[in-house]
């Protein structure tokens, strides 16, 4: 419990630096005051365009007045579920909002995202109106405000002494919430270091959570249990390092082959601490 409650505090870390961070992008955004954008006039309707994101048959509706970009919506599509599910929820009304066709991509969605802001401009052509109008650096304000946000803390950086005190503050910054990121934040975290977690895609688990599940360690809290179970013999270090160096055609840095056998048990055992169940079975090596 005192581990989910440690997640769940680093969530809040998160969500908080987020708003934060959205806050100085708003700030410099009221700084830049762009020049009204001439907008052709357009065919007010709804237009259904089919364009190509990750995959054909991504069907966007997109509702136009005569100025203005009313409404965009995903109504179909191939997409990989969860990977583009970042961009299909939040990229329509980031377009809507900024009048713009010219705003910041989903990360980790690239291919959904352009094929979103390509069925809006061909909506737009389809009413009669520019998309190139839409995509003037005026009429964006997150993609503008960003880039300023942005020029300014490298001026500031580049220009100024660090300042004296930071808006937040903490022992450890971990970047990447895969497994290794993760057990990091979990091993900082629990051992009582002030911690947060970045992660650029809008979940966590990167490739971590689609791999094959196989996890190798010499030894663990189980093995004793397995061994007696299927009636094999202990493994030991010296055998696992063995076994990775021939796995990776004696390619392998054996510094690290080392570093990652001898720190297997520890983390399948924090692993096993916090949850994990594992799926008896027998694999053997293909050499
Ligand atoms: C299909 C498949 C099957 C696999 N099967 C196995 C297996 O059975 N056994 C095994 O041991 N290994 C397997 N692997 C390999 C294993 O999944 C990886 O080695 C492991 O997940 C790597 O973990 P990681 O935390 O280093 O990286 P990842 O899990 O990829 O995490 C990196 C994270 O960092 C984030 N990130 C990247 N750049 C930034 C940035 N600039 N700012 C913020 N966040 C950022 C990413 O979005 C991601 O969430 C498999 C891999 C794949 C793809």
């Amino acid at each position: 419990m005192k581990k989910i409650k440690v997640f769940l505090v680093l969530l809040a870390v998160l969500a908080v630096a987020a708003f934060s961070s959205c806050q100085q992008v708003k700030e410099s955004a009221k700084l830049e005051t762009p020049a009204p954008a001439v907008i052709t006039a357009m065919k007010p309707g709804v237009y259904k365009q089919t364009a190509k994101g990750m995959y054909d048959g991504l069907v966007v509706e997109v509702t136009l007045s005569e100025k203005k970009i009313e409404k965009v919506a995903v109504v179909e599509h191939k997409e990989t579920p969860g990977i583009a599910a970042g961009a299909i929820e939040t990229l329509p009304g980031k377009i809507v909002a900024a009048q713009s066709l010219s705003v910041d991509l989903v990360s980790g969605a690239t291919m959904t995202s352009k094929g979103i802001l390509a069925a809006v401009a061909q909506a737009i052509s389809a009413a009669g109106g520019k998309a190139e109008e839409f995509k003037k650096p005026g009429a964006d304000s997150t993609a503008s405000a960003a880039a300023s946000a942005t020029s300014a803390a490298s001026a500031a950086v580049d220009n100024a002494a660090l300042p004296k005190k930071w808006d937040m503050e903490y022992d450890v910054v971990v970047v990447g919430g895969g497994f290794a990121g993760l057990s990091a934040a979990h091993s900082a975290a629990t051992n009582g270091a002030k911690t947060v977690l970045v992660e650029k895609m809008p979940f966590v688990g990167g490739n971590s959570q689609i791999n094959g599940g196989v996890y190798a360690a010499y030894t663990s809290k189980l093995a004793a249990d397995f061994q007696k179970k299927l009636n094999l013999v202990p493994d030991t270090a010296d055998a696992h390092i063995a076994d990775t160096m021939k796995g990776g055609d004696y390619m392998s840095d054996i510094k690290l082959v080392r570093n990652m056998v001898y720190g297997s048990p520890f983390y399948l055992n924090m692993l096993l601490d916090n949850g994990l169940k594992v799926r008896e079975s027998l694999t053997r090596p293909r050499w």
